[in-house]
């Protein structure tokens, strides 16, 4: 199957009860019981739920793996990722990963003895230095939040299985459409569906999918005991957004490209950061490891106040936290996705504060474009 028809066709087709086309949403919590412990395959809907069921089928089919899982958002998913570890192990992890992950990693896994180090992961080299007796996996954000920096997967596979440790890629930013990283060796893929999976600002949403029976069992074992599972009616607004993820994802990548150019050229603007460019530092890899380059932009005005005074004049760019849907959203990371990280840590990453970061939603590139024209007069 190809890619645009294994969207509509991949997981479970309809409900062979009535001949609906479209998975129903099953909204219950549990199921009887013919005699104890007989039943139709669902006993509890923390446990499993047929909508929430056709979800994960669809996105293991996406990512190419062996089950997925749904949780309540992504935060959720990668609680539950990291719950496979134990007190006393240690992970690596990109740099420039997600706020919340480093948050989480940071004051919240620390307190349960799970110790980490923030590495740049476009360097193997310095991975490699990094890795301790006691480090269980390699975790990797590529393109990076909000510098859209790209880690070779192939290569960080080969270090990872070199090593023993398992390779955990979060492919937010990317999504299956463009990019498969456990067709390049790693072991976990999770998804904020939040983003351009679901694609229309209107669900919050994790997504996980393994790529052995021993994870999804263990997996599958952490989802039940902690049950922050995805609901049914968001299961179903997932299995809808996905139907539509290649025209999307094609749609933000062809407006993206333009502004992209447009910004390279502005005198106002400094830096910009999108891996379909020329001057992107991993322009060739990203070429090589991905189908499309995706619809996230960063630039740089120079300053808070010039960055301020981009988000009062323009029009079609909401300002807002989140990305990945069908309208363009704008930010500053460093007062908004990133303010949890501290000012010296974001300094050394390069998240300044004139950094503007630009979801290119699907709308007419021309408007988009006269709406920075504009903005950064
Ligand atoms: C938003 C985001 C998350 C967190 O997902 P939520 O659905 O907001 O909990 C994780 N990783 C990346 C790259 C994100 O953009």
């Amino acid at each position: 199957m190809k890619r645009k028809t294994k969207l509509i066709h991949g997981g479970i087709q309809g409900d062979p009860h009535t001949g609906a086309v479209s998975v129903p949403i099953y909204q219950v919590s549990t199921y009887k019981q013919e005699e104890v412990g007989v039943h139709k395959g669902y006993e509890y809907s923390r446990t499993g739920n047929p909508t929430r069921f056709a979800l994960e089928e669809l996105i293991k089919d996406l990512e190419e793996g062996v089950r997925g899982f749904a949780f309540a958002s992504g935060m959720a998913a990668i609680n539950g990722v990291f719950t496979l570890f134990n007190s006393g192990d240690h992970v690596l992890l990109t740099d420039d990963v997600y706020g919340g992950t480093y948050r989480i990693v940071s004051k919240v896994l620390n307190r349960m003895g799970i110790s980490a180090t923030f590495v740049d992961t476009t360097d193997l080299e310095a991975v490699k230095k990094a890795i301790q007796p006691n480090t269980k996996a390699l975790y990797i954000e590529t393109p990076t939040n909000p510098l859209l920096k790209v880690t070779d997967l192939k290569a960080a596979a080969a270090l990872a299985t070199e090593h023993n440790l398992l390779m955990i890629v979060d492919n937010t930013f990317s999504t299956p459409y463009w990019q498969t990283p456990l067709a390049l060796g790693a072991d976990i893929v999770l998804h904020s569906a939040t983003k351009y999976i679901g694609g229309h600002s209107d669900v919050v949403a994790g997504l996980v999918v393994v790529n052995s029976e021993t994870l999804a069992e263990d997996l599958h074992f952490v989802q039940n005991s902690t049950g922050a599972v995805l609901g049914p009616q968001d299961s179903w607004l997932l299995i809808r957004g996905i139907k539509t993820l290649g025209l999307r994802m094609e749609a933000h990548e062809k407006n993206a490209a333009q502004i992209a150019a447009f910004l390279e050229n502005h005198p106002a603007v400094s830096k910009v950061y999108y891996p379909g460019l020329k001057s992107h530092a991993q322009h060739e890899l990203a070429k090589r490891q991905s189908g499309g380059f995706g619809g996230m932009i960063s630039f740089d005005v120079g300053s808070a106040e010039k960055a301020d005074e981009v988000l009062r004049r323009v029009h079609y760019f909401t300002l807002a936290e989140s990305l990945g849907a069908v309208e363009s959203l704008i930010s500053v990371p460093a007062r908004m996705t990133h303010a949890s990280i501290p000012e010296e840590r974001r300094a050394e990453l390069g998240i300044t504060p004139g950094l503007m970061r630009i979801s290119v939603g699907i709308e007419d590139v021309e408007d988009l474009i006269a709406d920075l024209t504009e903005a950064l007069k």
